[in-house]
């Protein structure tokens, strides 16, 4: 089985967009949308969900009111002020650390498994997708990029497909990591600005940490010609391929405002584009 991940570091730089076209071409595949804190993916493949699956990561404490004798001692030792003046947990504010259920004289806290979000498995034109909504303010996105990757894996065995296509993403941090891993190729998507080009140059050495290869698309490519050649000057010196370059296009917009991939919405100048850059990755997949 191959793995295509497509990354940016820099939020912006057109890499949903990117995924989206690449979803709509190519070989048949499963997509996996690991972007878990901000999914938007999804309003492009407009998935038709078959599963949800809730998602669980560390605990949470739960009082039991009945059993409360009210002597104070969870609050005065709770260090995130997460037990209020009537001793009932305050769950945003709990840190999972089960100090309360451990002092409590009286049995009247326990530790419970904490539901963080849902990943679902969907059906939509483009194959079988696995995504996955991290809740507000929760945390573990890393866990959750893995669970969607190894759903997505079984979904490409079950449809008996070779390649998984993952949006991952922003950033560098424990997410992404957990993207990279064992992943087949890295497309870093970038565009010509300085923002772009600094988390470019992190992308890329997270990439070669882990001994991921890479390839870059350079997107909106005339929007700084001076910057552009800049980029693709750094890539000739650290050896990375260039797979594709894009100029900026008002298509972008209307195809996400139309729920389209560019592929769909406007064939005759973006499908084959995306052809020829599934063929420029399958190469070096
Ligand atoms: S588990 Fe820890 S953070 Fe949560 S209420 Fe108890 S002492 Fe506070
Ligand atoms: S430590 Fe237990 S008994 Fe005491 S106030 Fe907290 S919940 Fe109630």
């Amino acid at each position: 089985m191959r793995e295509l991940l497509i990354i940016s570091g820099k939020g912006g730089t057109g890499k949903t967009t990117i995924t989206a076209g690449l979803a709509s071409t190519g070989p048949a595949k499963v997509i996996a949308d690991c972007d878990v804190d901000a999914a938007d993916l999804h309003l492009i493949a407009q998935p038709h969900i078959i599963q949800t699956n809730h998602f669980y990561s560390g605990q949470r404490a739960v009082t039991e009111p009945s059993l409360c004798t009210e002597c104070g001692l969870c609050r005065e030792k709770c260090r995130f002020n997460a037990i209020d003046e009537h001793y009932a947990i305050r769950p945003e504010h709990c840190e999972g650390c089960g100090l309360c259920a451990f002092v409590c004289p009286a049995g009247a806290i326990r530790m419970t498994d904490r539901l963080c979000g849902a990943w679902y498995q969907s059906d939509t034109r483009f194959g079988p997708m696995v995504h996955a909504a991290l809740g507000i303010g929760e945390e573990n996105s890393g866990k959750l990029v893995t669970t969607v990757r190894t759903a997505s894996a079984d979904a490409a065995r079950t449809a008996d497909v070779d390649v998984v296509l993952t949006d991952g993403p922003p950033g560098i941090g424990c997410p992404v990591i957990a993207s990279l891993t064992n992943t087949t190729l890295a497309l870093l998507v970038t565009e010509p600005s300085r923002s772009a080009m600094h988390d470019l140059t992190r992308a890329l050495e997270l990439t070669r940490h882990f001994r991921v290869p890479a390839a870059v698309l350079l997107n909106k490519a005339d929007m700084h010609p001076g910057l552009a050649d800049e980029v693709r000057q750094w890539c000739a010196d650290t050896a990375i391929p260039i797979v594709a370059e894009f100029e900026w296009n008002t298509a972008f917009t209307k195809a996400q405002l139309a729920g389209q991939s560019l592929a769909e919405f406007a064939p005759e100048q973006w499908k084959g584009r995306f052809e020829h850059l599934w063929e420029a990755l399958l190469t070096r997949m």
